[in-house]
């Protein structure tokens, strides 16, 4: 039976993958690393005392979403539905390289969705790299290819189009990612017994 209507028939079993996804501001955690309370096997070593965020995190699947077989440890990426400003968007991080070009299922959630919200899809790779790439697919087979200050405007029949932010827009990109930097380098100095 799809478990879209039961949710309350799944628990993450042997995955793990948001221990190792996410980013947890209480441990100094970055976004892409394994958690240092993660168990051999899976499972959470502080289970009872672990940080808020863990406790409220369900991914897509976790919530009902999805159908049985896509618990994201099978899709090799979370899938989330997320409401960011005002925009609400499908979010595929992939935990695997070219989880989603190699798993037909990814593309058939993305397919799902993509005429309805952007579905954007979050490449493998370095977490801690501003200009990681990602990819928004759209409706009607649009697709932008992000990275950095460029993206790639891609449009079925049409040749790719490439565009630079604006002055403005790299003005707050390059502010933006200066801030993040200095996070993260407040996040990498020595455990403080967090
Ligand atoms: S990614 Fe989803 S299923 Fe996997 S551990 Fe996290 S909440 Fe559970
Ligand atoms: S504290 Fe536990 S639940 Fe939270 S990220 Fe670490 S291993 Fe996962």
């Amino acid at each position: 039976m799809n478990s879209e209507h039961a949710p309350h028939t799944r628990s993450c079993g042997a995955c793990s993958l948001c221990c190792t996804v996410l980013r947890v501001d209480e441990l100094k955690k970055l976004g892409g690393v394994s958690c240092k309370h993660q168990c051999e096997g899976g499972g959470c070593a502080i289970h009872e005392t672990r940080p808020g965020i863990c406790r409220a995190y369900k991914c897509l699947w976790l919530s009902g979403g999805l159908a049985d077989d896509d618990r994201p440890d099978s899709l090799g990426a979370i899938v989330d539905i997320l409401t960011v400003g005002a925009e609400t968007r499908v979010s595929i991080q992939e935990a695997t390289p070219n989880a989603f070009d190699s798993s037909p299922r990814l593309q058939e959630i993305s397919a799902q969705y993509r005429d309805a919200m952007p579905v954007r899809v979050v490449e493998y790779g370095n977490f801690l790299d501003p200009d990681r790439p990602y990819r928004v697919l759209l409706g009607d087979g649009e697709e932008h290819r992000v990275r950095g200050e460029w993206t790639t405007v891609l449009r079925p029949g049409a040749e790719p189009e490439r565009r630079r932010l604006s002055a403005f827009e790299r003005l707050a990109r390059r502010i933006a990612v200066w801030i993040r930097s200095r996070k993260i380098s407040g996040m990498q100095r020595p455990d403080d017994g967090s």
